[in-house]
């Protein structure tokens, strides 16, 4: 088969989607060309609208639309005293969905040694900011069980250690290389339960 320029790059690009690898990438991209109408050209439209519309929450890192303001900060209309913290949304997503927990959530964007990931962009400050800030008692850090998961564990235990707050994290048990978003809403549930502490300025 010819190689065409446009379709490789797609396939390429398609590939560094989370779960896709070449041949389920070639086989989008298959799918894409031969509906140009039907998907291609709605699809670069929203993709279009979503990179100028769409952007980061400076303050809780969630995603939101230019056109209103963060739904994470901002319709919250209960108070909290808690703080979950995770790597990304799609970790925020699952505990939602298992109401095994009601508070803020503050979603980091990756941890500190992932690739391409600088602590500038972790929004760590901003973590730092908000605990004073809501008057928040107990910062709950939901990250995966890799080494990266546990060095910012520990950075973010760091930069809290002048506020005057509890830093608990997960119960152990979730399997090693686990996010919170590959777990089962029972397993969450008792990691959410059995949490430890990290750190705390009362001992
Ligand atoms: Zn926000």
């Amino acid at each position: 088969m010819q190689n065409i320029d446009e379709i490789e790059n797609l396939i390429k690009l398609i590939s560094k989607l989370p779960g896709l690898g070449p041949k389920s990438a070639r086989r989008i991209v298959l799918k894409l060309v031969g509906n140009k109408d039907e998907l291609v050209k709605p699809m670069a439209n929203i993709l279009a609208q979503v990179y100028k519309n769409v952007t980061r929450c400076n303050s809780c890192g969630s995603l939101k639309s230019n056109s209103e303001g963060c739904l994470n900060c901002e319709n919250i209309k209960e108070k909290f005293d808690k703080i979950c913290v995770v790597e990304d949304l799609a970790d925020q997503w699952s505990i939602e969905n298992s109401n095994t927990y009601k508070g803020y959530f503050h979603i980091l964007g990756g941890t500190i040694s992932s690739v391409g990931t600088k602590k500038e962009n972790l929004l760590i400050n901003s973590l730092v900011n908000r605990v004073k800030k809501d008057k928040i008692g107990e910062v709950i850090l939901a990250l995966s069980e890799t080494v990266e998961g546990q060095t910012t564990a520990f950075y973010i235990k760091d930069s809290l250690k002048n506020s005057n707050v509890n830093v608990t994290k997960l119960a152990r048990g979730m399997p090693v290389g686990y996010s919170p978003e590959n777990l089962d809403d029972g397993t969450l549930l008792s990691a959410f339960k059995n949490r430890s502490k990290l750190n705390t300025n009362f001992d």
